[in-house]
């Protein structure tokens, strides 16, 4: 959804006050797209700021429904989502692209809510995530969660170019094989 800004450009200190529910199912995340569950609406508050700025806030927090990066278990986190920012509406999009601007979610006069989300959920994501502190993973041979103790396997291959093979057959796997 797209937030038209022009009126607090003519008319500074005016704000546009709103809830609204993303149209984001997903984020993009080392290749993968990870389902987001919004639970609760964001509230956005854009406000003229004087001359062509507006200022821009949100409040939100999404859930990332993402797996461990060791066990691959379902490890949900919630994502904050609480910015304020200044944008400067008097540049061009040429203007901004030529100086490498990092507001791509600005088109015109425009606000798009679902691109500025998903720049905001990757700058606050967590880059690993992990189903708890002390996750053990699980067991590159035979699969199993070693969070339930050692299983017996010989965790020291002789060819470290199995042991790297192994690792990306279990990562690929979400059921141990025997
Ligand atoms: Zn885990
Ligand atoms: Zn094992």
């Amino acid at each position: 959804m797209r937030i038209l800004l022009l009126e607090l450009l003519e008319d500074p200190g005016k704000s546009l006050e709103m809830r609204v529910r993303p149209d984001l199912p997903s984020l993009r995340k080392e290749g993968a797209d990870v389902p987001l569950l919004w639970e609760e609406d964001v509230r956005i508050t854009a406000r003229g700021a004087g001359g062509k700025k507006v200022s821009l806030s949100i409040e939100g927090a999404p859930v990332l429904q993402a797996s461990c990066d060791r066990c691959l278990r379902p490890a949900p986190v919630r994502i904050p989502l609480d910015e304020t920012e200044e944008v400067d509406l008097s540049r061009t999009e040429e203007e901004r692209l030529a100086d490498l601007d990092e507001t791509p979610y600005l088109h015109g006069a425009e606000l798009d809510v679902e691109e500025w989300i998903t720049v905001l959920l990757h700058l606050n994501a967590p880059m690993k995530v992990l189903c708890r502190e002390d996750c053990r993973g699980i067991c590159p041979i035979c699969g199993a969660d070693l969070a339930d103790g050692p299983c017996g396997c010989e965790m020291a291959p002789r060819d470290p170019r199995m042991a790297a093979a192994l690792d990306v057959f279990t990562a690929a796997q979400e059921k141990p094989q025997n």
